[in-house]
């Protein structure tokens, strides 16, 4: 196995078939046990955020960086951005072991892959954890810093808003939230936004997040009920919104569902392929999540264009959610498939073809404070 040393990180090669490079990453003083996870960059080099999270095992780690590198490798193929699919996760407790040192290992092994990899925030890891990254490799995105697109939350939020939009139209005929049900499971940086715009868009408001607090003072907010986190997932609703975790639509969960559609942020929602299926079978409409939750990738990639990020930039990709989805729903329907394998193949044909492959290297604006 190849080791490369950089500084005291130390990077080794894991063989993973079907993904182009697999690296775990080690520093042993600054507490980093990381894997960096590259799919495929048939389409330009990997974009995918940054997971830190306690897992279990190693075994468990590796595993969600593969699923979630590939989505990436999909979801960027659907959203046109230039990109290929990537991810890596921190096998730490990101409230108590995310320690500027842990920060800057990582960052090291990043840079030292020279770009192939680009990393951004995600679950444990925030948008001051991504500017502390960026002291040790510029191969970084979504920064607070000025020349950077901040955080990707509410861009996420508002394409997961036009993909509910979407589904409701193919359910009902129409895509207006006017007095539908919406249950949102977790209410963080995608949940909390989204709930503003369904809020204000007419819908109904069920809600559910394992911090209490929270979950109680977003209610007040906006007069939405609330149900445990161990029901959210069966309440009766229009729409199903998963904002929390991966794996949430299973052998377990699926066949007491009581939604007539799927649509929300969560990235990996599927435990397993044949999940879509399922669904399918059960007359329930799903959104595949690395279509819908597309708006963050598209705004951070925005800020790697030669002018630069503007905000106003991404908008106009991130409202064409809309539309994607819609066309994969039609294609689900033609061809008597699920809407997730629909989206695969729509996602599989670009990569085969070079369809929006990246012409021009990305430029990074930002820098270091
Ligand atoms: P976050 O950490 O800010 O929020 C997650 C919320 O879910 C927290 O409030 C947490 O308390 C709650 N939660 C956890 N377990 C729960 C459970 N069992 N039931 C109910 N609530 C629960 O994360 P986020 O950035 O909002 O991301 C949410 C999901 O969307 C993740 O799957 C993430 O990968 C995906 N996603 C996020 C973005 C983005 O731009 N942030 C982009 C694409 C996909």
């Amino acid at each position: 196995m190849a080791v490369l040393e950089k500084n005291l990180v130390a990077l080794e090669r894991l063989n993973i078939k079907g993904y182009e490079q697999v690296v775990q990453v080690t520093d042993k003083k600054a507490g980093l046990t990381a894997i960096i996870a590259i799919h495929d960059t048939t389409l330009g080099p990997a974009l995918g955020g940054t997971r830190i999270q306690p897992y279990a095992s190693f075994d468990e780690a590796l595993e969600d960086a593969l699923r979630l590198a590939k989505g990436m490798t999909y979801k960027a193929a659907i959203a046109e951005v230039g990109h290929g699919g990537g991810k890596s996760v921190i096998i730490a407790d990101p409230k108590k072991h995310k320690t500027p040192e842990l920060l800057l290992a990582f960052g090291a092994a990043v840079e030292a892959l020279g770009g192939q990899y680009i990393c951004a925030e995600d679950v444990g890891c925030s948008t001051e954890d991504v500017k502390m990254i960026r002291r040790a490799t510029k191969y970084v995105v979504g920064l607070p810093a000025a020349k950077s697109s901040g955080d990707p939350g509410p861009f996420t939020a508002w394409g997961t808003f036009r993909g509910i939009q979407a589904t409701l139209k193919k359910i009902f005929g129409s895509d207006s939230c006017e007095g539908r049900t919406v249950a949102v499971q977790g209410l963080g940086n995608v949940g909390l936004n989204l709930v503003e715009y369904l809020f204000w868009a007419g819908a109904n408001l069920i809600l559910s997040d394992i911090d209490s607090a929270k979950l109680q003072k977003v209610a007040a907010k906006y007069g939405a009920k609330t149900v445990p986190s161990d029901q959210i997932l069966y309440t009766e609703c229009d729409i199903l919104a998963p904002c929390a975790l991966g794996g949430i639509l299973n052998d377990q969960t699926i066949p007491k569902l009581r939604c007539k559609g799927i649509a929300g942020g969560a990235n990996n929602q599927l435990l397993k392929p044949y999940h879509a299926k399922v669904l399918r079978d059960l007359r329930i409409l799903y959104a595949p999540d690395f279509v819908i939750n597309a708006g963050g990738l598209l705004n951070v990639s925005v800020e790697l264009e030669e002018e630069g990020y503007h905000p106003a930039l991404p908008r106009f990709k991130v409202n064409q959610i809309y539309d994607t989805l819609g066309a994969i729903y039609e294609i689900a329907e033609r061809n008597n498939e699920s809407t997730n394998d629909a989206a695969v193949a729509l996602a599989d044909y670009r990569i085969k073809y070079g369809i929006g492959k990246r012409a021009i290297a990305p430029v990074f604006h930002h820098t270091a404070e």
